[in-house]
């Protein structure tokens, strides 16, 4: 696939540099996270050269960050990192498995009604502590059962379906799918949301983002 003008803008020049998300249009968002997670991956991230200027031109005029990312808090998958982003790009819920509650639910809303966020990324990453722990079933020690009991219903039918696979495999499987169930609650719980997205004003993308070698996959 011919890559988009856009891609090759972002990748050249860093978006909050040039551009900033204030101006950019839904459609555009995943070419420009795309190029920052390539720069990222390359070893030739911008960010940390413009975070100054971001500072001073944030914190004059306020945030538009029109991107809000939901993910683990997995210490591998900073999302401001991994996109090549900086001061003020990306609005963030983080916990551990990456997952909706009413708190997160209404950060979202906030996001979206007072910043502007037209686009909420669920992100997903290889190799999820949660997730495996969730999978594995076993006694979990204090509050951290909350998380696993939250976790349960994205995944809960990853033994039956892919039975013949590798363990590994299976917590691929999973991580896919907690992405994908994540996306339908974020918005399933929602009315302010859903209105948002039935009036082409957000739009919900997943991904994964793949700790050994520092690529995202947007999923289709
Ligand atoms: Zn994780």
């Amino acid at each position: 696939m011919k890559p988009s003008f856009w891609f090759i803008q972002a990748l050249l020049i860093p978006i909050s540099f040039s551009l900033s998300w204030a101006g950019v249009p839904a459609e555009k968002a995943r070419a420009i996270l795309e190029a920052g997670n390539l720069r990222f991956a390359e070893g030739k991230a911008l960010a940390h050269s413009w975070q100054t200027g971001n500072v001073a031109k944030t914190g004059a005029l306020g945030q538009t960050p029109s991107v809000a990312v939901l993910t683990c808090a997995d210490s591998r998958t900073p999302p401001e990192l991994i996109f090549d982003m900086g001061v003020g790009d990306l609005f963030v819920c983080r916990n551990a498995g990456g997952f909706d509650t009413p708190e997160v639910n209404a950060t979202f809303e906030y996001g979206v009604a007072a910043l502007g966020v037209h686009t909420i990324l669920v992100l997903g990453h290889t190799k999820c502590g949660a997730v495996t722990a969730t999978l594995e079933g076993k006694p979990v020690p204090g509050n951290i059962s909350l998380l696993t009991k939250a976790l349960q219903p994205g995944i809960e039918k990853i033994h039956q379906e892919h039975s013949d696979l590798s363990k590994a495999d299976q917590l691929n499987q999973a991580v896919e799918a907690l992405v994908r169930y994540q996306m339908m609650e974020v918005i399933d719980r929602s009315p302010l949301l859903q209105k948002a997205k039935a009036e082409g004003k957000l739009q919900v993308v997943g991904a994964v983002y793949d700790v050994e070698t520092g690529r995202v996959r947007f999923l289709e």
